[in-house]
C-alpha cells in the first residue's frame, strides 16, 4: 500500500521541527524551509513555486507550519506580515482544495482582545491588538474562505529547546543577571511546541482511515497547554525548575513599553477539540517540567 504524503512548511520552526517528527508513523513526511538546508526549498510568498512543488508532490495532508511570528517588527512591516500569514495562506488554501489535499493551519492567541472573564472560545469575536494578531486572522479568514479541507490549531506562548522563545530567553537571562523584571499583568498558557505537534497528530490519527478527510470537523479549536499563568509566573517556574537564584520582579505592561500592545487574557478554552478529537494537552506547569527533563 502507498503511504500517504504529508508536507511540512516551515520545517525549521518551533512547531514545523517537531511536526516532522511526530508525524512520522503518519506517513511520508516532507520538510520544506525558507533556507532549503535540509529537504525542499519553499518561500510560501513565491505562490508560483508553491504551486510548482504542490502539483508535483501532490501531498494528501499540508501542514503549514510558516509564520512571520516576530509580534513587535509587525508593526513596521504588516505588508511582509501579511504576504506570510494571509496571502500566502488563502493561496495555499486554494492550491490543497484543488488537489484534494487536507491543511492543518497554526493561529494565535493574538488574534483576541484580551478584554474577556472566561478564557477565549473560538467563535468569540476576533478584535486583534496589533499587527501581528491581524495578519494572522486574515489567514485564519482567507483559509476558511478557500474552500479547502482545513483544521486551524490556535496556540499560545509557544517554546521548545530551540529556536526563539521566552524560555530560552529567560533561561539565559537568569544565569546572566541577578534580577530580571518580568510582566506580571498578561495571562495565557506556555504551550510547549512537542505537545503542539503531539496533538496534531493525533488528530491527524483519527481521520487517517477516511484519507485524512475532517469532513464536519473541519474549522477552528484552540489548542493551548492547561491552566494559565503570567509571564512572571512563566519566568519564576522557569527559575524553580533550573535552580538559578536570580530575583524574578514583576513589573507592570506599562512599566515595560514594546511596540505591539499585547492582549492582557490570552487564555483559550479548549473544550472544542477536546470534545470533537479527544485531545487534551496537560498543564503548563507540568508541560514546562517535561520539556526540562528532556535533556540538552
Ligand atoms: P517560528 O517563528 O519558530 O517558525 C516559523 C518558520 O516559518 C521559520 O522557520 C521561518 O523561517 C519560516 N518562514 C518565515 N517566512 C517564511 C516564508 N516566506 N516562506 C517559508 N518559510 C518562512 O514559529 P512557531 O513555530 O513558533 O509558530 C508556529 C505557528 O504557531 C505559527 O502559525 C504561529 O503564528 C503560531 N503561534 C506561535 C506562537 C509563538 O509564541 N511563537 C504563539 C501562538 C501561535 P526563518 O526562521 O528562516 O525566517
Amino acid at each position: 500500500m502507498t503511504r500517504p504524503r504529508i508536507l511540512v512548511l516551515g520545517s525549521d520552526g518551533q512547531v514545523g521541527f517537531q511536526i516532522v517528527r511526530t508525524l512520522a508513523p503518519l506517513g511520508d513526511v516532507t520538510g520544506s524551509r525558507l533556507d532549503g538546508a535540509a529537504g525542499l526549498k519553499i518561500d510560501v510568498t513565491d505562490h508560483a513555486g508553491l504551486e510548482g512543488v504542490l502539483m508535483a508532490l501532490r501531498p494528501s495532508v499540508i501542514v503549514n507550519a510558516v509564520a512571520y511570528t516576530a509580534v513587535d517588527r509587525a508593526e513596521e512591516e504588516p505588508a511582509l506580515a501579511t504576504a506570510i500569514n494571509a496571502t500566502s495562506v488563502g493561496v495555499l488554501g486554494e492550491l490543497a482544495a484543488r488537489i484534494g489535499a487536507a491543511v492543518v493551519h497554526y493561529s494565535t492567541d493574538y488574534v483576541y482582545s484580551g478584554i474577556t472573564d472566561r478564557p477565549w472560545r473560538e467563535d468569540d469575536p476576533a478584535e486583534p491588538l496589533n499587527a501581528y494578531g491581524r495578519s494572522k486572522l486574515a489567514g485564519d479568514e482567507a483559509l476558511l474562505a478557500s474552500g479547502a479541507d482545513a483544521l486551524i490549531l490556535r496556540t499560545s506562548w509557544v517554546y521548545d529547546r530551540r529556536g526563539r522563545n521566552f524560555l530560552l530567553t529567560m533561561r539565559r537571562l537568569l544565569v546572566e543577571r541577578d534580577e530580571v523584571r518580568v510582566v506580571a499583568d498578561q495571562i495565557g498558557a506556555p504551550t510547549w511546541a512537542r505537545l503542539i505537534a503531539q496533538g496534531t497528530a493525533l488528530i491527524l490519527a483519527q481521520t487517517a482511515s477516511d484519507g485524512f478527510r475532517l469532513g464536519a470537523r473541519r474549522g477552528v479549536y484552540n489548542l493551548t497547554c492547561g491552566g494559565s499563568t503570567s509571564w512572571h509566573g512563566f519566568a519564576r517556574a522557569i527559575r524553580d525548575f533550573t535552580g538559578s537564584r536570580c530575583k524574578v520582579i514583576p513589573v507592570t505592561t506599562a512599566e515595560y513599553p514594546l511596540p505591539a500592545p499585547r492582549p492582557v487574557d490570552s487564555r483559550l478554552d479548549n473544550a472544542k477539540v477536546e470534545a470533537a478529537f479527544g485531545v487534551r494537552l496537560p498543564d503548563w506547569h507540568d508541560a514546562l517540567r517535561l520539556c526540562l527533563e528532556d535533556g540538552g
